[in-house]
């Protein structure tokens, strides 16, 4: 009997051209399972688009002039023009810059905010004075506290692979105007991730098929709890980050 299959393959940031390394780590794989399952018979979905919405695409629209809008859509092109030149055989790729995904993510806010899933709170953020603006950890650089490389950004080291608070960062720096940023109180929301470790971790424990390590370390990391993790959860597994590419 024919199964259907649904692969979610994931979304790249609209803010540069594909490079080998997405096309191996998350584009090709999933398009040989595509087609494996499509010879067997089966009923295949496989679904993917363009993030639209990344701090990447809005620095790079600030380094070359343009708005945000324009590389969005200048790197969907390419992206669409990619697929069909290398034959990743899509059913569809979309954006996040469509009015469906507007309406579906809202609603989605909206529901969890009704139902106290999603919470206001304030803390210290990095603020440049020269360019009179908070900057996310992106919009940071300095060096690395561990490993004392010179190019590590607010959100993490590629030299040595591990997350970073900006805080921590020595030397940090504006990625816009290399001033000194200070920290400053920010309110900000927050999803109360706390309130689903329970039922994450029972689901988590009966997964079969996961690869021992992604299976360690989702349990040790639901089983710490999420507090005193930084700003937010890092979705890390060693040196590689779920996004294969970043
Ligand atoms: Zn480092
Ligand atoms: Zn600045």
């Amino acid at each position: 009997m024919s199964e259907r299959i649904f692969i979610g393959v994931a979304w790249p940031y609209a803010d540069g051209p594909l490079h080998l390394g997405h096309i191996a780590g998350a584009y090709l794989p999933p398009d040989i399972f595509a087609r494996y399952h499509r010879l067997k018979g089966n009923e295949v979905l496989m679904v993917s688009g363009s993030d639209q919405h990344g701090t990447p695409i809005t620095i790079k629209a600030e380094r070359e002039g343009k708005k945000p809008g324009q590389i969005a859509s200048q790197y969907h092109q390419q992206f669409l023009d990619s697929w069909q030149k290398l034959g990743i055989s899509f059913d569809l790729f979309t954006s996040t810059g469509t009015a469906n995904h507007a309406e579906v993510a809202r609603h989605i806010f909206l529901t969890l905010l009704d139902k106290g899933y999603i919470y206001k709170a304030t803390i210290s953020q990095a603020f440049c004075s020269h360019c009179q603006r908070f900057l996310s950890d992106r919009y940071i650089e300095g060096t690395c506290p561990y490993c004392h490389s010179s190019g590590a950004r607010g959100d993490q080291c590629d030299d040595c692979g591990k997350p970073i608070n900006p805080a921590e960062l020595i030397d940090p720096r504006c990625r816009l105007c290399g001033s000194t940023p200070q920290f400053r109180d920010s309110e900000h929301f927050f999803l109360k991730l706390s309130a689903f470790r329970d039922r994450l971790l029972d689901w988590v424990k009966q997964q079969t098929h996961w690869r021992q390590n992604v299976l360690n370390f989702t349990v040790s990391y639901l089983e710490r709890g999420f507090e005193g993790q930084g700003y937010y959860p890092r979705y890390r597994l060693g040196n590689t980050c779920a996004h294969s590419w970043c």
